[in-house]
C-alpha cells in the first residue's frame, strides 16, 4: 500500500495545489485509506423535500429553530474529541450547510483547525443549495476556508424540480456554479437525481448535458430512491407509479457515457470527476479510512471504534451543554470486522478494493465463485472489482451472507 500518495500534492499558485492522479486510480484509493477526514452535520432544511428520510430539522413546521446554540454545540463537541491528528479532509452536509451564515460555519471550521490541525491541502468542502447563493456566497465561504463546493442541483428541468419540491431553478443553479468558478474553489461538484417516474430520457439527457456544459470538476449522480415514511413512499402507496429499476439502470448508463465523453472518470458508484478532483473525503470513507462526526446524527469511525451520535436535536443540545458526548451507540470492531468492512466498503470504487484478507474468502466462497462466473466480479491485479456498478448492493449482500457464516 502506498502511503507517500497525498490527497494533492502541494500547490504553487492558491495553497491547495492540483493533482494529475485520475480520481479511479489504484494507488489514490489505497492512500485514501490513511487519510483522516470530519463530517460536521448541519441538520436545518428550509422543508423536508418528499424523497428525503435524513436526520433534519425542518424550519417549515419547526417553530424558534436556533442556529446560534447549535453552533455553539458543535464547537463544544468538536473540542471534547480526543487528539486525531492533521485531517486531510472536512465534509460539512445536511441537512442544508448553507442555511448557516459563512461566520457561523468559519467558527466551525477554526475550531477543527485549532483541535486537530489542518494540512496545507486540506480540502474544505459544503454542501449548498442553489437558492442560498446570492453574489457575496463564493466570496464569504471561500474567506473562512472553504475549498470545495458541491451544488445540489438535482435537475435542469423546472418540471423535475416541482415534483422533487427543489425551489431553485436551472438558471439558479448555472449562475452558483459560475460564480463559485469566479470565487475560487478548487473543486466544484454537481448532485443530480435521476429516475422519478415523470422524468423522460430527454428530459435527463437534457439535465445531465447542462451540467457537463458547466464549469464544474465533480459531479454525483443518484438514483431516487423510495424510503419509508416518506411523502413519495405515501403517494406510491395511494397509486401513484414507483420508480422503475431498469429505467433508472438506462439513465445511469446515459449519464456514464456522456460524462465519460465529457472526460469525468467514474471513481465510485455514484461519483466522477475529472483528474485531481476526487472527493477526498468520500475517497477516505469509501476505503474505510478514520473520520471523526459531529452534529445531529453524525457517525465516526477511528481507533476500531464505531460511534454514531443521537438524533434527537434536544438529546443532542442537552448532552452536550452538560459536556458528555452526545453518543446514541458505539460499537468496537475487532480486525476481521474492519477488514469485512473495508472490502465491502471498496466495492463500490471503479478501482476496486485489495483482494486480501476477507476477500480471499468471499472469493473461495460457493456466492463468490458463482459472482466470478458471471463476470460480476473480476481479479484485476491484486484488486477486486464489481464489473456493473448498479449491483455493487448486490454484490455487498453475497459478501455479508459470507461473512456471517464466516464469523
Ligand atoms: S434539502 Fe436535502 S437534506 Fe434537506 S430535505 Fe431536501 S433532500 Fe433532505
Amino acid at each position: 500500500m502506498s502511503d507517500t500518495v497525498r490527497p494533492m500534492s502541494t500547490g504553487e499558485d492558491d495553497g491547495f495545489g492540483s493533482s494529475s492522479l485520475r480520481a479511479n486510480d489504484a494507488d489514490l484509493a489505497d492512500a485514501a485509506h490513511l487519510w483522516k477526514s470530519a463530517y460536521v452535520h448541519i441538520p436545518f432544511c428550509a422543508h423536508r423535500c418528499p424523497y428525503c428520510d435524513f436526520a433534519i430539522v425542518d424550519e417549515s413546521v419547526e417553530a424558534n429553530v436556533d442556529h446560534r446554540r447549535y453552533v455553539d454545540a458543535l464547537v463544544r463537541e468538536i473540542e471534547m474529541e480526543d487528539p486525531f491528528g492533521p485531517l486531510d479532509a472536512v465534509n460539512f452536509g445536511g441537512g442544508t450547510p448553507s442555511l448557516l451564515s459563512s461566520e457561523q460555519l468559519g467558527e466551525i471550521i477554526e475550531a477543527l483547525r485549532r483541535r486537530f490541525g489542518f494540512r496545507a491541502h486540506t480540502e474544505v468542502s459544503l454542501e449548498v443549495n442553489p437558492e442560498d447563493w446570492s453574489t457575496d456566497t463564493g466570496g464569504n465561504l471561500r474567506s473562512v476556508g472553504f475549498t470545495r463546493v458541491s451544488i445540489g442541483a438535482q435537475s435542469f428541468d423546472e418540471q423535475i424540480m416541482g415534483v422533487l419540491s427543489r425551489r431553485h431553478s436551472a438558471d439558479a443553479t448555472t449562475e452558483a456554479v459560475h460564480s463559485a468558478r469566479v470565487s475560487g474553489f478548487r473543486t466544484i461538484s454537481l448532485d443530480l437525481i435521476y429516475g422519478h417516474p415523470r422524468e423522460t430520457s430527454a428530459s435527463w439527457a437534457g439535465s445531465v448535458d447542462r451540467a457537463l456544459d458547466l464549469p464544474i470538476d465533480h459531479i454525483s449522480t443518484y438514483a431516487l430512491t423510495v424510503e419509508r415514511g416518506t411523502a413519495l413512499s405515501r403517494e406510491i402507496l395511494a397509486g401513484a407509479t414507483p420508480p422503475d429499476g431498469d429505467v433508472q439502470a438506462e439513465r445511469y448508463e446515459t449519464f456514464c457515457e456522456r460524462s465519460s465523453t465529457a472526460g469525468f472518470d467514474r471513481y465510485e458508484v455514484s461519483n466522477h470527476a475529472r483528474p485531481g478532483h476526487a472527493c477526498v473525503y468520500n475517497l477516505s470513507t469509501w476505503t474505510h479510512g478514520e473520520y471523526l462526526g459531529f452534529g445531529l446524527g453524525a457517525h465516526d469511525h477511528r481507533w476500531g471504534v464505531r460511534s454514531r451520535n443521537h438524533h434527537r436535536l434536544d438529546r443532542y443540545l442537552e448532552d452536550v451543554e452538560a459536556g458528555i458526548r452526545p453518543r446514541l451507540g458505539t460499537e468496537h470492531l475487532d480486525a476481521d470486522s474492519q477488514d469485512r468492512d473495508r472490502f465491502m466498503l471498496g466495492l463500490r470504487l471503479a478501482a476496486g478494493t485489495p483482494a486480501s484478507g476477507f476477500a480471499t474468502t468471499f472469493l473461495d466462497s460457493p456466492e463468490g465463485t458463482r459472482l466470478l462466473d458471471h463476470g460480476l466480479i473480476i481479479v484485476e491485479g491484486d484488486r477486486v472489482v464489481v464489473t456493473q456498478p448498479m449491483l455493487t448492493d448486490a454484490v455487498a449482500r453475497e459478501a455479508l451472507s459470507v461473512s456471517s457464516y464466516d464469523c
